[in-house]
């Protein structure tokens, strides 16, 4: 079976597209809106906000750095993430509006932003670990048997194996998702109703599965 290049994509999801483009024309709709906001951050991760699912929209809603599909997950399992964590920017004002601004957000699963809250990203890692441009995909790959690994290139880099970790990037969980958004890409395009109604069963149970195992944050 054919599988996209990109480890967060199955062959059924939509390609990320023009990322940071869209980002720049939300955060001008933003603005104009609302003169006053100096921290985009606080507009978007607000769930109550439309620009909370436009900004997920953008990322086509799928997790910047594992590639979890939102409607898959509880509603509250997504949040905005700041890249640069925010211990990378001074603490002042200046420092928060920078940290909050659209260019430094991304959209993430909480086990991913949480794993990542801890980590500062230095250069090269800045650009290395890009998730709008798909760099982050030359990084780290999916196996055979649909985990997700670090590419060859970067085995024996102590920041990436780090960022990997931190991230639970290795864990069952990470597979399970993966398996269900290809299962949930089956079941779109299926035509037959009854097989339809099998992959929806499979679908189902494999999600109970995933979701027992995120409440114990195990990761077998
Ligand atoms: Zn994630």
């Amino acid at each position: 079976m054919a599988r996209d290049k990109d480890y967060r994509n199955t062959e059924y999801c939509p390609k990320l597209n023009k990322v940071e483009e869209q980002k720049q024309i939300l955060e001008k709709e933003i603005k104009l809106k609302f003169p006053r906001t100096k921290i985009v951050y606080n507009k978007v991760n607000n769930r109550d906000s439309i620009y909370h699912k436009r900004f997920a929209q953008i990322y086509n809603n799928k997790c910047a750095y594992c590639g979890a599909l939102w409607g898959l997950l509880p509603v509250e399992s997504f949040e905005v993430d700041h890249f640069l964590n925010e211990a990378s920017f001074p603490d002042t004002t200046e420092g928060r509006e920078e940290a909050g601004r659209m260019a430094n957000l991304s959209w993430s699963c909480i086990s991913c932003n949480r794993g990542k809250r801890g980590i500062t990203i230095k250069p090269p890692y800045e650009d290395l670990l890009n998730v709008d441009n798909g760099n982050i995909a030359e990084v780290f790959k999916r196996d055979r048997d649909y985990y997700i690994r670090i590419c060859d290139t970067y085995q024996d880099d102590k920041f990436i194996q780090q960022f990997y970790e931190e991230l639970h990037l290795g864990y069952e969980t990470r597979r399970l998702d993966y398996l269900s958004l290809q299962l949930e890409g089956k079941y779109q395009v299926e035509k037959d109703e009854k097989r339809k109604h099998k992959l929806g069963e499979s679908l189902s149970i494999l999600l109970k599965k995933r979701n027992r195992m995120a409440v114990t944050g195990r990761s077998l």
